[in-house]
């Protein structure tokens, strides 16, 4: 077993009240870490270490400083990619060729962050008054606090921590519980970096409690929060009644629509990794298809050939394709989802139950034809590894039917009609569209949700914008300031 302590204001602490807990391997089902079990009281001194830096040495470093130590920290990530995959794997049962990709990813986000830092630049602001001098600086907004889910913790942490860097802010992050240890592997990391004390505090727990006192704390200006839209809604009611500011990253239910005249070895290759990659447990999870009748059969069929042939096993071994459900209530809900889509007239075309071989957590690959765009599983986030099929013979019904969920995260339109593969993207409700491609994020590329997959933006130069405030400086140039109670 390891055993982690919480990162506060530069020094590695035990809960104020003792407590620990275990996260498991979902592989193996068995404890691996112990963490500590951290309550409001850690959040006051997490927020207090984090006010301390914005107010020290951190909040006076100028953004080519925050850049020298950002690059600093990229290459030592680089150093341990490797390593943190390991830690993100067996924490979450993610399979180590996506985790690697990941943590390999993460200096990317430092330093083109980095590249933002020293470019923070205000503007002068003609004045209607030619004795005014006028421009404004981007401030930090203060201190920060995240909250991430359990699918990608490290990178989605860095999708904050990289551009909140660049502004200035210090952060107070609060890991989910099912997967605590990899913001604490970062923590090491930043000290080693150089960072002053306080600039990302740590704080693990298992209760709902921990969250919502992170993001009630009036000491926090902005909650950063990646999760559910259920969870999403709470946050930004909690943030509200103290008046900070929010990002939020909530689910999806996204659409592929595949057009006839598409290239299907292409569509077939993008729809099985974007619902089976990460077994589904991605926002952006491509679990709609939206199929024109003509090659509906199709391609139901050669997508089953293709979910028929996928390898799941342990998440460690770079041969599996497919790992298990992150946790038992994650597998039960997959369970639940189709057992009801079967109960409402769906039929199962490939998968449907458990891994019959590896048990445990694992559940098979399943494509779900059959399904209509009012149906449960049509409409609501699965968030495992499950396909829904649904038909269509016109261009505006595709997009009606894509469009007809709550969500507004990804959408992929796959066609080779070039005016058609655009006019269709413009229409789609989404914050992402990728065309004949599927899942691609990079940091320079702004990402995020509308309606209930949330709002604000994350990578690109804007996402540094979220965490700062406009300050409007006037100088007057004349000095003839007068007195406002005397006439004349
Ligand atoms: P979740 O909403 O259950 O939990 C997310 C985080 O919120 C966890 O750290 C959890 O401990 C914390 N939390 C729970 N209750 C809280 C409360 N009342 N106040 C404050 N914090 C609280 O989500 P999850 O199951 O961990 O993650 C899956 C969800 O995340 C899915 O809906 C998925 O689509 C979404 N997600 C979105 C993105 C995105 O970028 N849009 C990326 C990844 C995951």
């Amino acid at each position: 077993m390891k055993r982690y302590q919480l990162h506060i204001g530069g020094q590695w602490c035990e809960a104020a009240g003792g407590a620990r807990f275990d996260t498991a391997n979902p592989f193996t089902g068995q404890a691996w870490a112990s963490v500590p079990d951290a309550g409001a009281e850690d959040v006051d001194r997490a927020v207090a270490a984090a006010t301390s830096a914005m107010d020290g040495e951190w909040g006076r470093a100028t953004g080519f400083e925050r850049a020298r130590l950002m690059r600093r920290l990229a290459g030592i990530l680089e150093r341990d990619a490797a390593d943190l995959a390991v830690l993100e794997s067996t924490d979450n049962g993610k399979l180590i060729r996506e985790t690697s990709g990941q943590t390999a990813a993460l200096p990317e986000w430092l330093r083109y962050f980095a590249g933002v830092a020293d470019k923070l630049q205000g503007e002068v602001i003609p004045a209607q008054n030619p004795d005014f001098f006028i421009y404004t600086r981007h401030e930090p907004v203060g201190v920060v606090g995240a909250i991430v889910p359990w699918n990608s913790p490290l990178s989605l942490l860095m999708w904050k921590f990289a551009p909140l860097l660049a502004a200035g802010c210090a952060l107070v992050v609060k890991p989910s519980e099912y997967t605590p240890v990899t913001a604490l592997a970062l923590a090491e990391r930043v000290a080693e970096a150089g960072f002053p004390p306080g600039v990302l505090n740590v704080v693990t727990g298992r209760s709902a409690g921990l969250g919502r006192a992170l993001v009630a704390h009036p000491g926090v200006a902005q909650v950063a929060f990646t999760g559910s839209p259920e969870v999403g809604v709470k946050v930004a009611q909690g943030a509200a009644a103290h008046l900070a500011r929010t990002t939020l990253e909530l689910g999806g239910k996204s659409a592929q629509v595949v057009f006839p005249d598409a290239d299907l070895d292409a569509a077939v290759n993008g729809v099985i990794a974007g619902i089976f990659a990460a077994s589904g447990q991605t926002c952006v999870a491509g679990s709609r298809l939206v199929v024109h009748e003509d090659v509906h059969e199709e391609l139901t069929d050669r997508l089953v050939a293709r979910a028929r042939e996928i390898k799941l096993g342990d998440p460690l071994d770079a041969a599996s394709e497919m790992g298990p459900m992150a946790n038992e209530n994650q597998w039960k809900t997959v369970a639940g989802f189709v057992e009801r889509a079967l109960a409402d007239g769906a039929r199962i075309a490939y998968g449907g139950a458990g891994d019959p071989v590896l048990g445990g957590l694992f559940y098979q690959p399943t494509i779900v034809t059959g399904v209509r765009a009012d149906m449960e599983i049509a409409q609501e986030e699965i968030f495992g590894p499950v396909l829904s099929v649904l038909r269509f013979t016109g261009e505006d019904e595709a997009v009606t039917i894509a469009n007809s969920t709550r969500f507004g995260l990804g959408a992929g339109v796959w066609t080779t009609d070039v005016r058609r593969a655009h006019r269709v993207a413009h229409r789609l409700r989404a914050g992402n569209v990728w065309i004949n491609a599927y899942r691609m994020v990079a940091p320079n590329v702004p990402f995020g949700g509308s309606g209930h997959s949330g709002w604000g933006r994350e990578s690109g130069v804007d996402a540094v914008r979220e965490y700062t405030s406009t300050k409007a400086v006037w100088v007057d140039l004349a000095g003839n300031t007068r007195d406002p109670f005397r006439l004349g």
